[in-house]
């Protein structure tokens, strides 16, 4: 599966540039009292370890494994993450109005933020850098079907793409389809094999 969207159109040193504008502005704010050192490690350790994609992963597997709460999770999902006891702070900090799509045989569903990079963070973390590429966001609103090949996920033409505007009134995420093969595997077992993409419906999950 591939990392980065493969119609990626900025530069090879995109991250080393990004961190050094990141380091001046953190020592500029320090400088002037704003943030202190530890601002934005806390900032970092929470998405390291309390909001980002094994949340989301947690909630499908839990969907996998109980209809009851699959239908609370697409009929409410800031509701259904309460259930499971997340953090404090899961329905704030980008995630205050939360839905997912549901994958079927019949439709497969994606987001994208068409206007910058929304993106549900408690249940899926920080989106990737290609999330933001203007020409990902133009092109997998416009020709989905291709995109969609690019990243290495083939669909039978009679499968219906929906495509999500995640935005800042509606965090959209997907819920990938469970795979064949995986009904004797325990809850644990199933979310770890979901990934990201496969909450954002650039990729499908393996058995
Ligand atoms: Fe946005």
């Amino acid at each position: 599966m591939p990392s980065n969207y493969p119609g990626f159109e900025y530069d090879a040193d995109r991250e080393t540039v990004s961190a050094a504008k990141v380091k001046a502005l953190e020592s500029l704010l320090i400088e002037k009292g704003v943030i202190t050192g530890q601002t934005v490690d806390t900032v970092l350790s929470h998405f390291e370890s309390k909001m980002g994609p094994f949340n989301g992963a947690k909630l499908v597997a839990r969907a996998w494994v109980d209809p009851d709460f699959k239908a609370r999770l697409l009929a409410d999902c800031n509701a259904a993450c309460e259930e499971l006891g997340f953090p404090t702070g899961m329905s704030g900090a980008e995630g205050e109005h939360m839905r997912i799509a549901e994958n079927t045989p019949e439709v497969h569903n994606v987001i994208v933020c068409s206007l910058c990079s929304c993106y549900p963070w408690p249940t899926l973390g920080l989106p990737p850098y290609w999330f933001k590429d203007p020409t990902f966001r133009a092109r997998v609103a416009r020709e989905p079907r291709v995109v969609l090949s690019e990243f290495g996920v083939e669909l039978d033409d009679s499968v219906e793409i929906r495509i999500w505007d995640t935005s800042a009134q509606i965090r959209w995420w997907v819920l990938p389809m469970r795979p064949e093969g995986t009904e004797n595997m325990s809850e644990e077992e199933l979310a770890a094999l979901l990934t990201p993409e496969a909450m954002m419906g650039v990729a499908t999950v393996k058995g």
